[in-house]
């Protein structure tokens, strides 16, 4: 696909016009109202580049962004103003937030907003248009954020973490002004084309986090692609069970279990192989504190907690295997802590396989984290960005592409 991009943007010429960017400022928060605070600004980071070159270039730039999962009307709790202030605190260049979207507040401030100045209006999923299954009223909601840059105005999607949405500020937006592709989408872009099209041998993969069912497609799409995927976290217990093993009160999806069973065959045949962890760090009870002991993977409810033994981390001797497979690759893609990295003693798991791959990236390997959890397990444990080839900023979109899904959002955007 081709797409026009901030550069041609750019060369238009945008002083003096209003532009619109989809920004992804949707930060990770800690705390309660009034005092919520952005645990991980990596997004808000990602973003400031494409304001900041259309903010010196003269425009008058109107962020859209979401934040959570409000029910489609405001919600103090999923205010854009923690991730502002970061925004504000980061940025060389003025920057406000309206009080609403498409409201009183949001039109009149963008119709003062002077050249170079950045307004952000709250939260596009205060209005349940924005992620409506209806055309029409998608439309209508993307018609109204589109008059917010009055005539002459465009349209600029740098939110790689929203462009698998068909929602108003990404797709339907994207109609009714120029549109064009902010540096982030196209950086992100590149990085995941390298892993789908010819990436260097071997190719490992190593996935975890939660759910299974939200990494099934990804899993599909990469046999016979990737050499080896390595699994941790709350997904391996729905393999271990697909083995025939019993794993307590670990989290399980026994609807999955025949397909995880067919991928295991599949892997087989088409010659990417599935490692599995050996050993896994099990607790009494899903507490920072609870005890805990290492036991075989294959027997979880002969260890010490028996059938109620929770497994909240892979053990340190699969800790080690993972590492070794990582060291022997030429190409790695992570999604998804090995444990429950959030409580310290469960962390392990998901430390051995970071340092695995700031260690391969400084050994010449391309090394690639997605995911926003995995994103801010990796900071969280004090792992600078620059030991990784690239920490994708999209989660949910990193896969989706991964996937062979199309994109919606980058639909919109492409030109013939
Ligand atoms: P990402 O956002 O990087 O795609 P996910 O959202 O899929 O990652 O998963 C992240 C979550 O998975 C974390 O909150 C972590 O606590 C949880 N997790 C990892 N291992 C386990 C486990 N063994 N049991 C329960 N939850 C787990
Ligand atoms: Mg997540």
């Amino acid at each position: 696909m081709a797409y026009a991009t901030l550069d041609d943007l750019l060369a238009e010429g945008v002083r003096g016009r209003r532009v619109i960017v989809r920004s992804d400022l949707n930060v990770p928060l800690e705390g309660d109202v009034p005092s919520l605070t952005v645990t991980d600004d990596g997004r808000v980071r990602a973003s400031l580049p494409v304001l900041r070159k259309l903010s010196e270039a003269g425009a008058a730039v109107i962020v859209l962004a979401h934040l959570g999962r409000p029910k489609g009307a405001p919600e103090e709790k999923y205010s854009l103003k923690p991730a502002v202030d970061v925004l504000r605190e980061l940025a060389d260049f003025p920057v406000t937030l309206a009080p609403d979207t498409t409201g009183e507040g949001a039109r009149a401030a963008a119709a003062a907003l002077a050249d170079g100045e950045v307004l952000v209006v709250e939260n596009v999923r205060f209005d349940a248009r924005e992620t409506s299954k209806d055309d029409a009223e998608r439309s209508a909601f993307a018609r109204e954020l589109a008059d917010l840059a009055g005539d002459d105005g465009a349209y600029v999607d740098d939110a790689f973490g929203a462009v698998h949405r068909r929602h108003a500020s990404v797709y339907d937006i994207a109609a009714l002004l120029p549109a064009y592709q902010g540096d982030l989408v196209r950086d992100e872009l590149v990085v995941l084309e390298r892993l789908t099209k010819d990436p260097q041998r071997p190719f490992v993969v190593v996935l975890g986090g939660s759910k299974v069912s939200d990494k099934l497609a990804v899993i599909e799409n990469l046999i016979g692609t990737a050499d080896r995927i390595l699994v941790g976290g709350g997904m391996v217990f729905t393999f271990l069970a697909a083995q025939g093993h019993q794993v307590g009160a670990s989290l399980l999806e026994e609807d999955q279990l025949d397909t995880v069973r067919g991928y295991l065959e599949r892997g087989q045949r088409d010659g990417t192989q599935f490692v599995l962890p050996t050993d896994i760090v099990v607790a009494q009870r899903f507490a920072a504190d609870a005890a805990h002991a290492v036991v075989a993977a294959d027997a979880i409810e002969s260890g010490t907690y028996g059938a109620s033994g929770i497994g909240l981390d892979i053990g340190p001797v699969t800790g080690e295997d993972f590492a070794a497979n990582i060291a022997e690759a030429r190409t790695v893609f992570w999604n998804g802590p090995m444990g429950v990295f959030e409580f310290d003693a469960f962390a392990g798991g998901t430390r051995a396989v970071a340092q695995a791959l700031a260690d391969a990236q400084a050994g010449g390997a391309l090394t690639v984290v997605g995911g926003g959890d995995s994103a801010a397990a990796v900071r969280g444990l004090g792992f600078a960005d620059d030991r990784f080839g690239h920490i994708s900023t999209g989660g949910g979109a990193s896969l989706e592409y991964l996937e062979g899904k199309e994109l919606p959002g980058l639909t919109a955007l492409a030109r013939d």
